[in-house]
């Protein structure tokens, strides 16, 4: 059986290799990039590999369960957690400076079943990286501001 996310909506998305990667609209055509299903955004100082290493202070993810990779214009980091809850694709432009408000980290999360609520991970990214988190979902249930507290 495939496996599917549930938009917001209450409408399904299936993932199929041709989804995959790809903005996906639903039938009430909110669109939602598969596999990840809640985007936080924010500027920070540190490398992107610095950036990865306090996301896996937090969610434990081995050698093998990730890719870090670049080309010209974007580094980033994909993969699971070791633990199997979230999924995660973290990137940023390294062409483009840091404190650019338009070159955040991008963080997708893709979280299964038994991982925290998309307002405790906010809230989490704020408090450890000291700066403002927004984020963004399909059918736009999970966006928000977090401060950092
Ligand atoms: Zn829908």
């Amino acid at each position: 059986m495939p496996l599917r996310i549930q938009l917001e909506c209450g409408c399904r998305i299936e993932f199929l290799d041709e989804n995959m990667g790809k903005w996906c609209q639903c039938k009430c055509g909110n669109s939602t990039y598969v596999p990840y299903d809640i985007w936080y955004f924010f500027n920070s100082d540190l490398d992107l590999e610095d950036v990865f290493q306090v996301f896996s202070s937090r969610f434990p993810t081995e050698k093998d369960d990730f890719r870090h990779d670049g080309e010209n214009a974007w580094e980033w980091f994909d993969g699971n957690t070791t633990e199997g809850d979230i999924g995660f694709n973290i990137s940023r432009k390294h062409t483009v400076s840091r404190s650019d408000p338009e070159n955040p980290v991008k963080m997708g999360l893709f979280l299964y079943e038994g991982s925290p609520a998309p307002s405790e991970l906010g809230q989490w990214l704020a408090n450890n990286f000291g700066k403002t988190v927004t984020s963004k979902s399909p059918g736009h249930l999970f966006d928000a501001t977090y401060f950092p507290e």
